[in-house]
């Protein structure tokens, strides 16, 4: 489970995030959903302690900030952050061990398969395409069996195919009990899957609805209601 209190990010006197509140449950996908700007990676950024901010943010009942949490949690972020120079392998053994995940490299296997990564294993981080690097930063974060997830506009440079794939991993990694948030500015994409729904504008969470609760309307019409007052 993720929970914010409280949430304030200011870079300098501007307001990025103006005191939200937010619960991630375990076993569900929980989308934080708003347009360009409204302050979903920077919240993203604070929840894996990134950021200096204010307020509380709890990881599976650990401060953010604490040991414990870190080994609990998975970070996708927006651009991969990889080593250049290593390959894919080495990235798995290095993650692998950092976590000290026990036969990470099984755990790294199926996730290898599942992303057509298999014939890469060998490439250095530079050699892969920009699709790839999503999928191996994503790999990485999922292979440490995370119990809360933090995933920033993961579907930004993957093609259709990949999508799918990556939205029944999605599915698959919360089915199994783990907190899962994933932070987008495309709806079509996350409607069908998401549990929770966060939306945000202007660093503000202005509604918070839960999938039974949309009956016939889509969370489309729904979000575009809000955020253009329609
Ligand atoms: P989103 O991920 O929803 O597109 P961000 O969290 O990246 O939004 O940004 C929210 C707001 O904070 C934007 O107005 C952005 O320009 C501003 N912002 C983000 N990062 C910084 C930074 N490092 N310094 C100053 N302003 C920033
Ligand atoms: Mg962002």
């Amino acid at each position: 489970m993720i929970e914010i209190h409280h949430l304030t990010k200011r870079y300098g006197s501007f307001k990025a995030v103006d005191d939200i509140e937010l619960v991630a449950q375990s076993g569900k996908i929980t989308i934080l959903l708003g347009p360009n700007g409204a302050g979903k990676s920077t919240t993203i950024k604070s929840i894996a302690n990134l950021l200096k901010f204010e307020g509380n943010i709890q990881i599976c009942g650990y401060d953010n900030g604490s040991i414990e949490a870190k080994r609990c949690f998975g970070y996708v972020p927006e651009t991969p952050v990889l080593y250049d120079l290593l390959t894919v392998d080495e990235h798995i053994d290095f993650i692998g061990h950092a976590y000290q995940v026990e036969n990470y490299k099984e755990k790294a296997q199926k996730y290898l398969e599942l992303f057509h990564l298999t014939e890469k294993r060998k490439k250095m981080a530079k050699e892969l395409s920009k699709g790839m690097t999503q999928k191996l930063s994503m790999l990485l974060a999922f292979m440490i069996e995370p119990k809360a997830l933090l995933v920033d506009e993961p579907m930004v440079g993957l093609d259709p195919a990949s999508i799918e794939e990556t939205l029944k991993i999605l599915r698959n990694i919360a089915d199994e009990g783990c907190a899962v948030l994933i932070s987008t500015h495309i709806i079509d994409i996350v409607s069908d899957i998401f549990d929770e729904a966060y939306i945000m504008k202007e660093g503000h969470i202005i509604q918070r609805i839960q999938k039974n609760e949309l009956q016939e309307e889509s969370l489309k019409d729904f979000f575009f209601e809000l955020t253009e007052g329609k």
